[in-house]
């Protein structure tokens, strides 16, 4: 140090403020607004440190700004799924769950690869509900993204989940014998319920989840009415814990009786709700009520892929779904259920929306400001405005005229930091 000239200390502690506070202006071609549905041309967004500082088209460049040329690539702001799982991966989803055959360890290390995956794919949000037997590997991953230490979109996290005996992730066809471990919480009792909610919360979770119903093999055969798990007393029970701690509560539930408690109760979402009935949608609308309604995720991502009977079932059920609580005006809150599928490949969902009926611009907004409100981060993310966190991305044409455009995100920012694309 004694060697460094005086001056030059000064100059480079000067510097290291500079580049601390130093504002990159990113050129937009087109830039997305979903809250006015406008596509803007040739805008200037300027970014200083993790927030948007201006936008607009008589944006003055500051001298010295790291500049960001995107104006051949339409900007929007970055994407949120209100539906995924990090710890889950495509393998997983065979007979027997990962909490069998992988160590805690190795889903964490899956996990960290899929947060990055997600980024890159434009999700600078996820809404990650279920660690599936994964303990509070969800919270670790959460945590060192946010301490910087590995690349990942902003998560919120459930940890573990709250099911019944016999419920969805309880595991069957297992040796009544022998000892095995669960991927959900058996919350058989009202005192176990909130005991769950409580330890849940208490170990760092986000929300809550709540299995509402049975898994889809559980559907009655012939009327398809999903096996009902909690009473509607139960899940305000659920609902009301978790709310004293500031917390929401999302619910698996596909339909029938089950779903109509969740709602009823007052969770925050609906997840998947294929067999959601004009009654639950209007019920939904009067409360608030937010439908995830994961649809890509019963649809398999090659043509050769086997489909079961009961999910050939379901998917034309689910289509009408969808277009009934789009009719009814339900929030559609953009959910994909990845990692029962290929991570980075979330963006399939939005073909398939806009394939049902939906506004390439609406399927936009629902995996912008919907989810934004979903996860109550209305004020801070899901459009480009001055003050929100600078989560912006860039694609390869223009997703209002071609959904598909999504599948070719080339540029990602989050909080200010580039993660994909042109760096420096
Ligand atoms: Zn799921």
């Amino acid at each position: 140090m004694s060697r460094i000239p005086f001056l030059t200390a000064i100059l480079l502690i000067a510097l290291i403020a500079i580049c601390s506070s130093q504002t990159t202006a990113i050129k937009a071609g087109k830039l997305i607004d979903p809250a006015s549905g406008v596509v803007l041309t040739n805008q200037v967004i300027l970014v200083e440190g993790q927030r948007i500082k201006a936008v607009g088209s008589n944006v003055a460049i500051p001298k010295g700004a790291a500049v960001i040329d995107l104006s051949r690539y339409t900007v929007l702001p970055g994407l949120i799924d209100g539906h995924t799982h990090i710890l889950l991966q495509p393998e997983d989803e065979g007979e027997i769950p990962p909490i069998i055959t992988k160590s805690q360890a190795f889903r964490t290390v899956q996990g960290v690869a899929a947060a990055r995956a997600e980024l890159e794919a434009g999700f600078t949000t996820l809404r990650d509900v279920d660690s599936e037997g994964a303990g509070f590997a969800d919270i670790a991953i959460r945590d060192a993204i946010n301490q910087g230490i590995i690349p990942g979109p902003r998560l919120f996290v459930s940890g573990d989940c709250l099911t019944i005996t016999g419920g969805h992730m309880n595991l069957v066809g297992i040796n009544p014998d022998i000892q095995v471990p669960e991927p959900g919480l058996l919350t058989d009792s009202r005192d176990a319920m909130i005991a769950a909610v409580r330890r849940n919360i208490k170990y760092g979770v986000d929300l809550v989840k709540i299995y509402a119903t049975g898994r889809t093999s559980q559907n009655d055969p012939v009327t398809l009415e999903p096996l009902c798990t909690f009473s509607e007393e139960e899940i305000r029970l659920v609902v009301s814990e978790a709310k004293r701690w500031r917390k929401d509560v999302a619910a698996h539930a596909y339909g029938g009786q089950g779903a109509k408690n969740a709602i009823l109760a007052g969770v925050r979402s609906i997840e998947h709700g294929m067999f959601l009935d004009d009654e639950m949608l209007k019920l939904m609308v009067e409360r608030g009520t937010f439908w995830c309604p994961t649809l890509c995720v019963y649809i398999p991502e090659d043509e050769k892929t086997p489909v079961n009977d009961m999910i050939k079932r379901i998917i034309p059920r689910h289509k009408d779904t969808f277009q009934r609580a789009m009719k009814l005006g339900v929030k559609i809150a953009f959910g994909t259920d990845v990692g029962a599928y290929t991570h980075g490949h979330s963006a399939r969902e939005f073909v398939k929306m806009v394939e049902y009926g939906m506004k390439p611009i609406d399927a936009i907004r629902s995996a912008t400001i919907t989810t934004s409100e979903l996860v109550r981060m209305e004020k801070e993310i899901g459009t480009i405005e001055p003050g929100k966190y600078a989560d912006i991305i860039a694609t390869e044409g223009n997703p209002v005229d071609d959904i598909k455009a999504l599948t070719r995100v080339v540029f990602v920012m989050k909080e200010g930091k580039v993660h994909k694309g042109l760096r420096d």
